[in-house]
């Protein structure tokens, strides 16, 4: 499409990028179909074409308002809209821009302004929100039973195996999911230990930054980005092979610190060398998938639903990298209907757009218990949060039923 971007941001690193972005779209609209809140609401405005025109108009000077970020704030950045579009328009990096600037043009109300003051302010923080987690657990019987149900019953982590291999791996310990599902990254530890690889939590690290980003904290998100960078870049220059990542959601924020600090002199040669050694950890793992098939024993019978995060299958673009170890691992994977779908978790916004949230995790959880599975995997803390608390049968990370697998193996 044709584009004439307003003086204030046509030679701003980011105007040269969202004109870039914008004129690739040709107007198709091949990518409504895909896209879950035009799928809900039916709205063009709620669409990725929509969407694109409201950022369209906005960039090239028109008068912005309250309906602009209502359409924005509406959109769960799932990025399908990306995997459908055939000109490849980069819609999470022109949304990411849209935000910024209806940001400094349209005052939020004082609630909304608290509640994500509040968001960013805990859930980053590991601390605070381990010991918040841990209170809500305590108290969880006498919650109001929404909130209780966001709250998840505690389960064993089980033994983190000692560092022991010449191969090593950082990882990424993120903020809610060491508090909410320990279990996840122990497992991940064992598997990798199994095929001779240590994974080391390095002091320092923490939040991805994706949450505060996606709050519109847009120079918070990057502190954090240089923290973890910090952190990691002793033990990158000693020689670790990969910082892996088990929640998609995060590694597709750390895949993107390179892009993201393209402009910080003091940063940008870090990031880009960052970023190319992030891993999911089903890249870890589907790499050495031949040794790994031959270490399992036994049969394991379960059937599995495997929910594909938006941030595995359209972030990151592991399409069909999981399901093969499931299968190795001798599981029946069962049919999933409308596996392109957000589930609604998408960061805070089963809090922010609570309405819209439940009715896409209700519909995803239909969708996933319709083959009869006994568990549901997913690969993403978000996603596995959202979706447990309503499943009839157990959400569990995927990497926790490989260790099952090869725990059982070991008996
Ligand atoms: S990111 Fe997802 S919700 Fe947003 S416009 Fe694209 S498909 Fe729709
Ligand atoms: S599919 Fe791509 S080119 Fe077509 S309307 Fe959507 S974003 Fe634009």
């Amino acid at each position: 499409m044709q584009t004439h971007l307003a003086d204030w941001i046509r030679a701003t690193p980011e105007g040269i990028e969202a004109d870039d972005i914008l004129r690739k779209c040709v107007h198709c609209g091949f990518c409504l179909a895909t896209c879950p809140t035009y799928n809900l609401l039916g709205d063009e405005l709620d669409s990725p074409r929509g969407r694109i025109y409201l950022m369209k108009e906005m960039l090239e000077g028109a008068p912005v308002t309250g309906r602009t970020q209502l359409h924005l704030d509406r959109c769960l950045t799932c990025r399908a809209c990306e995997t459908t579009c055939p000109s490849g328009v980069e819609y999470g990096r022109l949304v990411d821009i849209g935000r910024a600037v209806v940001q400094t043009k349209v005052a939020r109300t004082p609630w909304d302004r608290f509640r994500r003051w509040a968001l960013k302010s805990v859930l980053p923080s590991e601390s605070l929100f381990t010991v918040l987690y841990a209170m809500g657990r305590v108290m969880r019987p006498i919650l109001p039973r929404r909130l209780a149900a966001k709250v998840l019953v505690k389960r064993d982590a089980g033994a983190w195996p000692t560092t022991r291999h010449a191969r090593r791996v950082l990882l990424l310990t993120g903020c809610v999911q060491p508090a909410i599902a320990p279990s996840i990254d122990a497992a991940a530890a064992r598997v990798l230990d199994r095929l001779g690889i240590s994974l080391v939590p390095v002091s320092g690290s923490g939040c991805c930054g994706a949450v505060v980003m996606h709050l519109d904290y847009q120079h918070e998100a990057l502190a954090y980005a240089k923290a973890n960078i910090d952190a990691w870049w002793p033990q990158v220059e000693a020689g670790a092979e990969a910082i892996v990542v088990t929640a998609s959601g995060c590694g597709t924020m750390v895949k993107e610190y390179g892009h993201l600090l393209q402009h910080d002199p003091d940063y940008a040669a870090k990031a880009a060398r960052i970023s190319r050694l992030a891993r999911d950890i089903s890249e870890v793992i589907g790499a050495e998938r031949s040794r790994l098939a031959s270490a399992y024993a036994g049969k394991d019978n379960r059937r599995v639903a495997f929910h594909s995060p938006c941030s595995l299958q359209h972030g990151l673009k592991l399409q069909g990298v999981v399901e093969p170890l499931l299968r190795d691992a001798g599981f029946t994977l069962t049919p999933v209907p409308n596996a392109h779908l957000c589930c609604g978790s998408a960061g805070t916004y089963s809090i922010l757009q609570a309405d819209l949230a439940r009715q896409l995790r209700d519909r995803k959880v239909d969708a996933l218990e319709s083959g009869s599975p006994a568990v549901i995997a997913t690969a993403n803390i978000g996603c596995l949060a959202h979706m447990d608390p309503v499943a009839t049968v157990p959400v569990r990370h995927w990497i926790e039923l490989i260790d099952s697998r090869l725990s059982a193996g070991k008996g």
